[in-house]
């Protein structure tokens, strides 16, 4: 065995949705690490390692325990849900070994796994509500502060990006996520499509369509990520769809196309582009033409 810490990251929880790698890194070390729901989660590929079960405060000590286990020539496996370095524990563990002065050319050797994160496989579920610009945040203020989390909904609200957010509400933490709300109706409209996903892809799964003036409505807890969608996201039925773009250059309707697709990237076409602000041709006149060519039939031109 090599002194090695695999930091692996199993997906959403289900068997189906964890890597090739993420099983064999379990299967190939000698002791595994982590939260004790997590090892329920991975025990079908647990057989004679050890296991190193620890509560969900305890990441300091876990990253600790699975350096000194490395450096005493173990193979160790420290899992974490999702992805390991969303909200995981590898930067932990990195944090740990820099302390120590160590570098990535000594051993212990370091790999993270890398798993579907929380965001991604919520959103499967949901439809596709992150297909434009997208990011996470945490709602968690043990280890950041209130006014740090606040700036950050205030501005990926008013930027218009789909936001997915982590740790939503626990036992003690129940203020947060109407904090939220309140600062995203500030630039969204109350029936922005929202999904809260629950146990994703686990044994205990639900899944809720909502919108932002009524999502409180809906159990959220420790287990749930909740999915805002952005100001042009649509309900279809009970699927979430977030547009790929806010400019409507397709013709849904048609087979076929007022642009060729030659034609869709000149920068004309694209009055609303960096390009076009630069050759200074977005003028009014040129951006209304543009739109009327997109949305008129071919023959007209
Ligand atoms: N590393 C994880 C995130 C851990 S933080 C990842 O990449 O997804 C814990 C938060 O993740 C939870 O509060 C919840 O918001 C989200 N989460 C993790 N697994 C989930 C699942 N199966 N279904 C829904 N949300 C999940």
């Amino acid at each position: 065995m090599i002194p090695k810490i695999f930091i692996v990251g199993f997906g959403p929880g289900s068997r189906d949705h964890i890597t090739d790698r993420a099983r064999q890194a379990i299967v190939e070390s000698q002791v595994i690490l982590g939260y004790h729901t997590y090892i329920e989660l991975v025990k079908e590929w647990i057989t004679d390692q050890e296991i190193e079960r620890t509560g969900m405060t305890e990441e300091v000590s876990r990253a600790q325990k699975a350096v000194e286990l490395a450096k005493a020539g173990q193979t160790v496996a420290v899992v974490s849900s999702g992805d390991a370095g969303v909200y995981g524990m590898a930067g932990l563990i990195y944090e740990v070994l820099a302390e120590q002065g160590w570098h990535p050319s000594e051993p212990p050797e370091v790999e993270v796994v890398p798993g579907i994160p929380a965001i991604n496989s919520c959103a499967s579920l949901l439809g596709a509500p992150i297909m434009h610009d997208a990011c996470t945040i945490s709602l968690s203020d043990h280890l950041t502060p209130w006014e740090v989390i606040e700036r950050r909904i205030e501005a990926a609200a008013s930027a218009d990006f789909v936001i997915a957010l982590y740790n939503p509400k626990s036992g003690r933490r129940t203020s947060q996520i109407a904090e939220a709300q309140r600062i995203l109706l500030k630039y969204r409209s109350p029936n922005t499509p929202v999904g809260l996903v629950k146990s994703a892809y686990r044994d205990r799964q639900v899944v809720v369509r909502t919108n932002l003036a009524e999502m409180l409505d809906h159990e959220i807890g420790m287990l749930t990520t909740v999915i805002i969608g952005n100001s042009a996201t649509f309900m279809h039925d009970d699927i979430m769809i977030t547009p790929r773009g806010y400019q409507r250059k397709y013709q849904l309707d048609s087979a076929e196309q007022a642009l060729s697709p030659r034609e869709r990237l000149r920068v004309d076409n694209e009055p609303w582009s960096l390009l076009a602000k630069e050759s200074g041709s977005s003028t009014q006149d040129l951006a209304e033409e543009a739109l009327l060519r997109m949305t008129s039939p071919k023959s007209s031109f």
